[in-house]
């Protein structure tokens, strides 16, 4: 008789956004008459720029016609999408990656759960805590993470770097050595960022032990301050030991039109293994590419009117992102993030753990945030609120807070 993957079992429900969404139900029936304003998910609101919907509507035309239709993408994703990124997210950076070091997919959490099909199993990984779950679920899936103790919430072979106010939300670098380093920067869900020189040492740490860092760039747009790196390939040596995964999902709202990509170095090798055979023989085989229509609207993003438009949302979100930080700041909470990034990370304040600060604000000024405790262990006693939200009620959820008091 088959077997399943047991590994599948070990795996705790995913409770944080499911209890979200009961508790808000159950408060919505009790309360119908109180407006909910929801600053909890990390989804985007603002309309696809006009640069991307005249690309989407040009591509669709040229779909209908029997001289330009397209089938199938190439492996790696049209050239006229993997030269834009070149060009813009590297070039203009002083990093040259070549356009087969390029992999377009459907997004970074396709990405980052598949990158692990290239890796031993007995690899070890090392994960931020707090930390974006899929890196640790999609370890389990493989079988890579041993067992799970669900009184200290952590896995018997993973290595948990804490990231908490007493560290200003940056990792160290772990005593047990691990092969694979997950990092994201800037952070969901705390929401902070590294500087090259702070980066630099982990690529320098990665190099010395023979560790590879999968570098989750997905927020890249939202950087604000000028050390802080816009690529891990800013940093020496890092096409050495360093895979990157971006997104089109927040720094052009396509969450929900799907296009992201990785990079693997060809200098990036195990042995005389290149990773970036691997992972071209596994793009190949197992993904048949991003729709030709969904790489156009990509490629619209980097036109000078794409840059513009999706800049403008960017800032959109980032003045909400000011007026959660500034707010809470001023009526006495300790935050951080907002700055490179749209998630502001707050500590819940009276010793409240995280789900009793949701019950508090969801029951007081009703205003739906995200337990920090779901995104890890350490990120017990904070909360997560997002800036993606229309500024009128980013505006008027921040002044609900204040007047808790
Ligand atoms: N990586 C991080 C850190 C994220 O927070 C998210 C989405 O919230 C993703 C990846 C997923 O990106 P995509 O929409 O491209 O799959």
């Amino acid at each position: 008789m088959f077997k399943v993957n047991e590994n599948y079992l070990k795996l705790p429900g995913s409770y944080l956004f499911s209890n979200i969404g009961k508790k808000v139900r159950a408060f919505t029936e009790a309360n119908p008459d109180k407006k909910i304003i929801r600053l909890g998910i990390g989804d985007v609101t603002l309309p696809l720029a006009p640069a991307v919907i005249d690309a989407l509507h040009k591509a669709t035309d040229e779909m209908a016609v029997q001289e330009t239709f397209k089938g199938y993408s190439p492996d790696l994703g049209y050239e006229f999408l993997r030269s834009a990124i070149a060009k813009n997210d590297y070039k203009a950076r002083g990093v040259t990656i070549a356009l087969d070091e390029i992999f377009i997919s459907d997004g970074a959490k396709s990405d980052s759960g598949n990158i692990g099909d290239i890796f031993d199993v007995n690899n070890k990984i090392a994960v931020c805590d707090p930390v974006y779950p899929v890196y640790v679920d999609t370890n389990v899936m493989a079988g890579r993470c041993g067992e799970y103790d669900p009184v200290t919430e952590r896995w018997s072979n993973v290595i948990y770097m804490p990231c908490t106010k007493e560290n200003n939300f940056a990792p160290k670098l772990p005593e047990e050595t691990p092969d694979i380093i997950y990092l994201c920067f800037p952070n969901n869900p705390t929401g902070s960022a590294i500087t090259k020189a702070e980066l630099q040492k982990w690529v320098d740490y990665a190099l010395e032990k023979g560790a590879v860092i999968i570098y989750d760039a997905a927020y890249e747009a939202y950087i604000s301050e000028e050390d802080v790196p816009h690529t891990i390939y800013e940093c020496e040596g890092a096409k050495r030991c360093a895979i990157e995964l971006r997104s089109f999902s927040k720094n052009a709202g396509f969450t929900g039109t799907r296009l992201g990509f990785t990079v693997i170095p060809k200098e990036l090798k195990s042995g005389d293994v290149m990773l970036n055979s691997l992972w071209a023989r596994r793009h190949g085989t197992k993904f048949n590419g991003a729709p030709y229509i969904i790489q156009r609207a990509g490629e619209a993003v980097y036109s000078e009117e794409g840059k513009k438009q999706t800049k403008e949302q960017i800032a959109y979100y980032m003045n909400n992102a000011k007026v959660i930080r500034e707010g809470l700041a001023g009526a006495g909470y300790s935050v951080s993030g907002g700055v490179n990034a749209p998630y502001i990370w707050l500590k819940t304040p009276d010793e409240m753990n995280s789900w009793q600060f949701f019950d508090y604000l969801l029951q007081e000024a009703n205003v739906v945030g995200t337990p920090g405790s779901g995104f890890g262990p350490s990120g017990e006693g904070y909360f997560r609120l997002t800036a993606f939200g229309s500024y009128e009620s980013t505006l008027e959820a921040i002044e609900r807070i204040k007047r808790l008091g």
